[in-house]
């Protein structure tokens, strides 16, 4: 898929484990925690321009153990929350499946679960991105590797799983940089944005 000229590039962020604490599967609103730095940092990413798009895999719909309705409500309160800071996220995209072979739908043939690209490409479309100038922010391998599939840059931290995952570095993904957490992502993004635009 080729971007009109007119596309931007934007940062894709991952939510449980980089924007908020990964508490395995959020399913209570009151178990919702921010990390300190994560209104600030995504105030940044605002004031640069830059579309600000959260990319989750929620499997936890597809395993009954909460709703699409409490996703939509989770984001909801997210946005409340961005806003009250003065943040904002552009777009929330999710992918309801489970992983291949873990449950009994059809997730083999969603192209939404990330490393997959298909979240991107529906945020593509709806807000004139490009996906091969735009950042993956994510604690997990696969979210670094979905920055590689873009044709864009992948960059993990260190919260959530990330130092977990950062010494089982797998031998084909290699991440752009690999940094202590979103405040420093951001950081990163805005000092390597001008080879983007
Ligand atoms: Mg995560
Ligand atoms: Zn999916």
């Amino acid at each position: 898929m080729k971007a009109p000229a007119s596309a931007r590039p934007a940062v894709f962020l991952d939510r449980d484990g980089t924007m908020i604490e990964d508490v395995g599967y959020l399913d209570r609103l009151d178990r919702l925690a921010w990390f300190p730095w994560t209104v600030d940092a995504i105030r940044a990413l605002n004031r640069a321009g830059l579309p600000v798009v959260v990319v989750t895999n929620q499997s936890g719909i597809a395993r009954g153990f909460f709703t699409e309705a409490f996703v939509d409500e989770t984001h909801r309160h997210m946005t409340a929350a961005l806003a009250a800071g003065g943040a904002r996220v552009d777009a929330y995209y999710y992918c309801p499946h489970s992983a291949p072979g873990s449950a009994p739908d059809d997730a083999r043939r969603c192209d939404c679960r990330k490393p997959g690209r298909g979240l991107v490409d529906r945020a593509a479309r709806d807000l004139n991105i490009d996906p091969a100038r735009s950042f993956v922010v994510g604690d997990k391998w696969l979210d670094v590797e979905l920055g590689v599939r873009i044709g864009g840059r992948g960059i993990l931290v260190r919260t959530g799983m990330g130092a977990a995952e950062e010494r089982r570095a797998p031998a084909d993904v290699k991440a752009d940089a690999i940094v202590d957490n979103l405040a420093a992502a951001a950081s990163w993004i805005l000092r390597n944005l001008s080879a983007a635009i």
